[in-house]
């Protein structure tokens, strides 16, 4: 017979690799931490981040995660590189980790720290200038336009919350609209029209981005009479959704294991714990995330201490 998991991890994030650290620190003896892809997660692909505590200068998203899986694997995390395909919930009460090529796995409790992908506009210059001028994390990069004229696209609440927040940094900020409602709360439309340093660029969809090695130059827009206008600015920022990874919840019959958002996010307690006892959420995945390595971090720390006490529950 295989060996039962006490947890498994599904995602080498930060909030994975995290919960796997203070996890196998924390006690437990049988723990694996599965990633489909690159250990450190989305960050990884960052070209630069400067807001993670005790960072004193500007890394890349590579060199901060450089030495998490050391840090972690030291105290016996077993990593394993997979795609997993489904979480289940057994008849037996165990958890049912189902992998790329129809292996099975069982474990006892299971953290899904499967993280989220922004959605991508589609348009033209994006994928060639992303990390060189096109964003999609004002947090992270408004920064560096600091001072200088910038431009969102989108019309829901991420992408007016992110235009003030930039306005606070940045010069000038475009907000380029395909049409000339928004999605975001009227609060923030409020907020948005109330500020000088947001120009408001409606019913205009970008044509394309354009720049050069050194990065962006400007967004060609073009309005619904068919009049181009040329943003000559070095950033733009992508707010049209997120997508959040939440695939592995979801069953052969088209439900979700535990209780999902309607954006599709995993609902927690403060504790991490879903509606399903001894499965946890934690970092982007979950409801109500900040979108932080610091947040998915600690959200992580957080599930696997109640994962922890879940565990020793069961044999009370
Ligand atoms: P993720 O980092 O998304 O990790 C999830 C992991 O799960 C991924 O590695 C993925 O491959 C894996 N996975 C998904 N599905 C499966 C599956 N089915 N099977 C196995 N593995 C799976 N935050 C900051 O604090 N500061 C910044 O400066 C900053 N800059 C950013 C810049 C960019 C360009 C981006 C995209 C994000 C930035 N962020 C920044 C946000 C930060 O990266 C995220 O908030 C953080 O990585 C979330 O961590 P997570 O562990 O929840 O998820
Ligand atoms: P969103 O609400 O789905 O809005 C996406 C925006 O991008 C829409 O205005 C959409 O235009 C536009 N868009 C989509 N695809 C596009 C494309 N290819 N090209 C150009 N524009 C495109 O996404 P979000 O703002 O990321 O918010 C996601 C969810 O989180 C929402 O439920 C939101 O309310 C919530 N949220 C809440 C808060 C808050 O409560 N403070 C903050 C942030 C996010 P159309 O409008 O024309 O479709």
């Amino acid at each position: 017979m295989s060996t039962v998991l006490d947890l498994a991890i599904i995602g080498g994030g930060p909030a994975g690799l995290t919960a796997g650290m203070y996890a196998t620190r924390g006690g437990l003896g049988n723990v694996v931490m599965y990633e489909k892809g690159v250990v450190g997660g989305q960050i990884t692909k960052s070209s630069e981040i400067e807001n993670y505590p005790g960072i004193t200068q500007v890394v890349s998203g590579l060199e901060l995660m450089e030495k998490w899986p050391e840090q972690v694997m030291r105290f016996g995390l077993k990593y394993e590189m997979s795609d997993i395909i489904r979480v289940s919930r057994a008849d037996d009460g165990l958890f049912n980790i189902l992998l790329e090529g129809g292996e099975s796995v069982k474990a006892k409790s299971v953290i899904v720290c499967t993280g989220s992908v922004p959605k991508k506009s589609g348009v033209e210059g994006e994928d060639t200038f992303y990390g060189r001028g096109v964003s999609f994390c004002a947090t992270c990069d408004g920064f560096f336009y600091k001072n200088k004229e910038v431009a969102v696209l989108g019309g829901g609440d991420a992408a007016l919350e992110e235009a003030l927040f930039l306005s606070n940094i940045c010069s000038k900020v475009y907000l380029v609209h395909r049409r000339d409602e928004f999605r975001a709360s009227p609060a923030t439309v409020q907020r948005v029209n109330k500020n000088s340093k947001i120009e408001l660029v409606l019913n205009s969809t970008v044509k394309k981005i354009y720049g050069d090695v050194s990065g962006v130059n400007g967004v060609l827009v073009v309005d619904k009479a068919g009049v181009e206008r040329d943003l000559k600015v070095p950033g733009v920022f992508v707010f049209v959704g997120m997508k959040v990874n939440n695939e592995v919840l979801l069953q052969e019959n088209g439900e979700f294991l535990c209780e999902m958002s309607k954006g599709g996010e995993v609902v927690v307690d403060l504790d991490m714990n879903t509606s399903l006892k001894g499965l946890f959420a934690a970092g982007d995945i979950r409801i109500n995330a900040a979108k932080q390595v610091v947040c998915a971090a600690g959200d992580g720390a957080t599930a696997a201490i109640n994962a922890i006490s879940y565990l020793e529950s069961l044999h009370e």
